[in-house]
């Protein structure tokens, strides 16, 4: 049977494989080709190639050859194993007398992958002197954008819940656990995690917030050193404990992602809010 010739896809069809694709977090090229990254190649000895003769005046250039281009490996983290990058972050982030001095640290901290796909660090928004700090996990594909932690609509959402609670972004300070987008918005791993831990703890211990909350099961648990999940942690108070041995009162509750996808859960999330507006009030005004 002769089989039928492809007919090229319609702009629709293409928009629609587009938007399947970006739905399903792939909307991040890192290269044409996939690459096993945990066997490590060695670098191919690269062949003397002959110069392309340039074109001719007035030639039109020559195509370029069909054979694939090397693939152009993501630059290594400088700090080797990724033990050695969570020592350097924590020998590093001690150094951050300030908040500006943690985030130009940052700037400059070669130790976590992420950095190189990643286009922009997401260090913070609102007020570094605000009574409450929230911590997300990571930013998505806006915030990469922007440069600041939750600014899609999971943020969109978190300032609905704070306006709830009468709280807006210049009344709190916001921040992630892991500071760069992991690509395509897959979870950080954990080493990711252990080698950007030392940032968000200094970054908590220099804002020093009243209340710390914790928006979703990731970010509990990393601060928090709890094992149960949100479900069970959420609207409980801790004690987190900071570097310099201060306790900050810290609440988990669900993660605004978490209720665009569970609208039902919200009621929770309200219930979490509500809480923190009546330990700000217990506490004093916000
Ligand atoms: N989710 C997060 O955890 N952090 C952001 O900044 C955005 C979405």
């Amino acid at each position: 049977m002769r089989s039928m010739p492809e007919k090229p896809l319609s702009s629709d069809a293409l928009q629609a494989l587009l938007d399947f694709h970006v739905e399903a977090g792939v909307d991040l090229a890192l290269d044409e080709t996939p690459h096993n990254r945990f066997a490590e190649p060695k670098a191919p000895e690269r062949a003397q190639a002959s110069p392309r003769p340039e074109p001719a005046r007035g030639e039109a250039p020559r195509p370029e050859a069909r054979t694939p281009a090397p693939a152009r490996p993501l630059p290594k983290a400088a700090a080797g194993t990724p033990e050695d990058a969570a020592s350097l972050a924590r020998e590093q982030a001690r150094q951050a007398a300030s908040l500006e001095e943690l985030e130009a640290i940052l700037q400059t901290f070669e130790g976590c992958t992420l950095k190189f796909s990643a286009k922009n660090l997401a260090f913070h928004d609102g007020n570094p002197g605000g009574r409450v700090m929230l911590v997300g996990e990571a930013p998505g594909a806006d915030e990469d954008r922007i440069g600041k932690p939750f600014m899609g609509r999971s943020g969109q959402l978190l300032d609905r819940m704070l306006a709830a609670v009468g709280l807006d972004r210049s009344q709190v300070y916001i921040a992630n656990v892991v500071p760069w987008r992991p690509p395509g918005n897959r979870t950080p791993t954990p080493q990711e995690i252990a080698i950007c831990k030392p940032f968000i703890e200094r970054q908590i211990e220099l804002a020093s917030p009243e209340i710390l909350v914790c928006l979703g099961g990731p970010a509990a648990q990393n601060l928090l050193n709890v094992k149960d999940g949100i479900l069970r942690t959420r609207g409980r108070w801790f004690d987190y404990k900071a570097a310099d041995g201060r306790t900050i009162r810290a609440l988990p509750t669900l993660h605004p992602a978490y209720l665009l996808r569970q609208p039902l859960q919200k009621r929770l999330g309200w219930r979490d809010f509500a809480a923190l507006r009546r330990a700000l009030d217990g506490a004093g005004a916000a």
